[in-house]
């Protein structure tokens, strides 16, 4: 049976992590403890593993002195993204490299924007064209987007992960971890007044909570600085459109956090 980790605990590894935060710490490196080695329990399944107290999360010494990113040399958004582009090179830094990804999908879009889309990761269509939100579901966010008033060159799109994992099976927990990073990095350049974070995986990995989206939507969070709103993630709207009334709700408070109008009797 997978263990739950325990409330009090997640919500104060949280508020450590957002501490941490603001101190200009965002990565976070897991140390392994004998409960990760499976030859120490072979007992223990990597459900359980996977829920256990994060007591190992460490930021290691060397971290705090870390170099100053590039990106540290310019205040042009666009430069930055340059920047931060080119420090990631082609990267290897994960197993999705060696498991048939064709491109990175780096990211598109506005880099003034003042919103910003995060999804879960490259598909099929992305993986072959190299930019987020191409195929069906992109589609679908296309038109979210027009109904804001906006258009898709406005704003920045980008995912938790930015290489196609086989079969688009969900992401890895340490793949999350290994990639995100570059994407902190492009929401610090950018600086985007609000944050949509589509769907689960985007929504738990930004914001360290485990919740089922129907606690996650309908609120506004804090994330490090950027207000971040949570809806559906277009893929599940075209598997489920009945509940593209609730994406439009999510959607309508972000136009309203960002002076949009408002259609009326929506
Ligand atoms: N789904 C995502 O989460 N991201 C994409 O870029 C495409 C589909």
């Amino acid at each position: 049976m997978p263990v739950p980790l325990d409330p009090q605990f997640r919500s104060a590894l949280a508020e450590r992590i957002r501490f941490y935060n603001e101190l200009g710490i965002y990565d976070f490196y897991r140390q392994e403890t004998a409960a990760d080695r499976p030859s120490a329990e072979p007992s223990l399944q990597p459900e359980q593993r996977e829920q256990m107290p994060l007591r190992s999360v460490a930021v290691e010494e060397e971290d705090l002195f870390a170099a100053p990113k590039p990106e540290a040399t310019t205040t042009d958004p666009a430069n930055a993204l340059r920047l931060i582009r080119e420090d990631l090179g082609d990267c290897t830094r994960c197993r999705l490299s060696k498991q048939g990804r064709k491109q990175i999908v780096f990211g598109v879009g506005n880099p003034q924007a003042e919103l910003m889309f995060i999804g879960e990761a490259p598909g099929a269509d992305e993986d072959e064209q190299g930019e987020p939100f191409v195929g069906r579901a992109g589609q679908l966010l296309n038109n979210m987007i027009k109904a804001m008033g906006l258009r898709r060159e406005d704003v920045y799109i980008a995912n938790i992960i930015k290489c196609r994992p086989p079969g688009n099976r969900t992401p890895e927990r340490d793949e999350c971890e290994t990639c995100s990073p570059f994407l902190m990095r492009q929401i610090s350049a950018i600086r985007p007044k609000v944050i949509v974070a589509l769907g689960a995986v985007a929504a738990k990995t930004l914001l360290a909570l485990n919740a089922p989206m129907s606690e996650l939507r309908g609120h506004w969070y804090d994330f490090r600085g950027t207000k971040l709103a949570v809806t559906y993630h277009p893929a599940f709207l075209l598997r489920d459109p009945r509940q593209k009334g609730e994406a439009w709700k999510d959607l309508q408070m972000v136009m309203r956090e960002l002076g949009l109008a408002v259609p009326k009797n929506t």
